[in-house]
């Protein structure tokens, strides 16, 4: 009875909120317009679409879903978003649990216009190197269970069914409602029908209750053949924009250790997606990217410059077209707040240590996983996924340092990149076409001076911290290769042994797992938020939660995704508390609704 009664105030509410937002859509109550909105033409079957009466039964919300789906598909066709599977095969550690046993990387580019392919930024060699672009033959257990990873399998899962989402294909069948952080939805699971045919999506949808668009997918694919097998996903959406919610994680896991488990495969992987809004023509580009003020002079009496000065424009433009490249290909995030907390150490290390240099010292994010740095002339990038695992300030500083040493020792004099026809080549190939490797001999002069700026630096007190992480990042390397190969920069660990400023581990405190209060490492995921539209990324607020035991720690291990979902239009209004919704018995959705008097 009380579920019967919970029933219908769900209804109400779906249909008192439908109507709130004809209302929004009215001409004389327009939306905001925001910079990163979509253009007009793109964004009209929206606006089309909020003027269709709201729905007032389940049969008709299954309709709008139904609709709201295909929009976005529609809406994505046009998009070649950057999408990243990080993939982490998993061995049982008495102690610590499920740990990493080897680890996989595919970096590509999403084309969602007719059906879902993807090209590679990444050369397949060694071991790959036999399978092709698309399938990469790796590793199980025996050679009796070999399977292949195909990166393309890891984001099926942006959509329910590319080309057949309908009542024809699926039961809808309404499971009950629930809060999705600061977003109510309505909760459906989804069947195939019997003779839908192989491939269908099996499992549960999130529908947001104002527009009625997916924000959640988790299951997996119905009747695997006996060469395919489906992974189950967890697949998320961002309201970024207005009007849409955009996949931007898919979470993936599989795998047993209970006894007489009889599935081998066993693995966690996260997929990320971003650069929906990258421009894919460059001619204008190109026009726009001459900085024009930076070749400005505002001295007194405006004069020729002089070979020098010639000299560090030079350089600057070297520097400036590289960076310029590598955001337009989605593998730098846009400059922002994460690079204020990165300069702060930078100078900090610069002030106590006298530096003074010709050119200001910059820095940037790497929108990727792999544990990457290196510099561009005056410019530091670190990649987000070391951010990540990174405990504390004191082992920035070290990650920093070295590539201010760099900078410092004038080991970045390449001016090659000043001349533009070496940026013109495919976002694909640019691992191909840059790189900022140095050799053993500035490395290891780079490591040395690192170490003496750290030194006389406020963080010559934090570097237990520091060599604690390089023990925790050796203990885990001949695991993780793919996460600490370098596609830009130098690697930090090479053949397995962690080769980076080496020293400051012989000096730091024993790793123990058990101890709880020492935290060498962090999973990834935990420090920087990407936004998929944009590429611009944020530290990420949370609360830290308690580690109660060793197996909480996960040093540099994937996890799932759990975003807090919000509104684009009120992502910056007060977080909505409110109790969890409460379970009701299911009830279908093709049940006649319940007068809502
Ligand atoms: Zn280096």
């Amino acid at each position: 009875m009380r579920n019967t009664n919970w029933l219908v105030l769900a209804l109400l509410a779906v249909t008192m909120t439908a109507v709130a937002q004809q209302s929004a859509s009215a001409p004389q109550n327009p939306q905001p317009v925001a910079a990163t909105q979509p253009e007009q033409t793109a964004a009209q079957p929206t606006q089309a679409q909020t003027n269709l009466a709201a729905p007032t039964t389940m049969d008709q919300v299954v309709d709008r879903v139904i609709l709201r789906e295909k929009d976005l598909i529609k809406f994505l066709a046009q998009r070649t978003p950057i999408v990243e599977t990080y993939l982490q095969n998993l061995t049982q550690d008495p102690q610590l649990g499920p740990i990493p046993q080897d680890d996989h990387y595919f970096l590509g580019r999403m084309d969602l216009s007719e059906s879902i392919d993807r090209s590679d930024f990444l050369q397949d060699k060694g071991k790959d190197k036999d399978e092709g672009m698309e399938k990469h033959l790796l590793g199980g257990l025996t050679k009796k269970f070999k399977f292949q990873y195909q990166p393309l399998g890891f984001s099926w899962m942006i959509f329910a069914d590319r080309n057949d989402f309908d009542r024809q294909h699926y039961d809808f069948r309404y499971a009950r409602r629930e809060f999705l952080g600061d977003v109510r939805c309505l909760v459906f699971d989804l069947t195939p029908k019997k003779d839908a045919g192989r491939g269908r999506f099996l499992g549960r949808i999130w529908v947001e209750d104002q527009d009625f668009t997916i924000v959640r997918l988790n299951g997996t694919y119905a009747h695997p053949s006996r060469n395919a097998y489906y992974f189950h996903m967890d697949s998320w959406r961002l309201n970024l924009i207005p009007g849409y919610w955009v996949p931007a994680y898919i979470y993936s896991e599989e795998g047993d250790f209970t006894a007489g488990a009889k599935n081998k495969i066993a693995f966690k992987a996260q997929t990320r997606m971003w650069g929906y809004n990258l421009k894919t023509s460059t001619a204008n580009d190109e026009l726009t990217s001459i900085r024009v003020d930076s070749v400005k002079d505002d001295t007194p009496t405006a004069q020729d410059a002089t070979p020098l000065a010639a000299e560090r424009e030079w350089q600057q433009q070297a520097e400036d077209n590289v960076l310029e490249r590598l955001e337009r290909a989605g593998l730098l995030a846009p400059e922002g707040d994460v690079d204020k907390i990165l300069q702060t150490v930078v100078n900090n290390l610069e002030i106590t240590n006298n530096i003074e240099l010709p050119r200001p010292v910059r820095t940037r994010v790497l929108t990727t996983s792999p544990l990457e740095t290196f510099s561009v002339g005056n410019t530091i990038v670190v990649s987000r996924g070391l951010i990540d695992v990174l405990p504390d300030e004191g082992s920035l500083a070290m990650v920093l340092a070295h590539e201010l040493a760099h900078i410092v020792l004038g080991h970045n004099l390449g001016s090659q990149y000043a001349f533009n026809d070496r940026m013109l080549f495919s976002d694909e190939g640019t691992y191909q076409n840059l790189g900022f490797k140095h050799i053993p001999e500035e490395e290891a002069a780079a490591d040395k001076k690192a170490i003496e700026m750290l030194k006389g630096s406020p963080y010559a007190q934090k570097l237990e911290t520091a060599g604690l992480f390089l023990k925790a990042l050796q203990a885990r390397a001949p695991q993780l290769s793919a996460l600490l190969q370098a596609h830009l920069g130098n690697n930090i660990a090479e053949n397995g042994t962690v080769t980076r400023m080496a020293q400051l581990a012989t000096s730091a405190p024993a790793l123990d797992w058990n101890k709880l209060d020492q935290i060498a490492a962090l999973p990834l995921g935990g420090r920087v938020k990407l936004n998929p539209w944009d590429d611009k990324v944020e530290i990420v607020k949370a609360q830290p939660v308690a580690i109660t035991s060793a197996r909480d720690k996960m040093p540099f291990e994937v996890t799932p995704f759990y975003p807090r979902l919000s509104r684009y239009a009120t992502a910056s209004a007060p977080a909505v508390t409110t109790a969890a919704a409460p379970t009701t018995t299911a009830t279908t959705a093709n049940a006649s609704p319940t007068p809502a008097n």
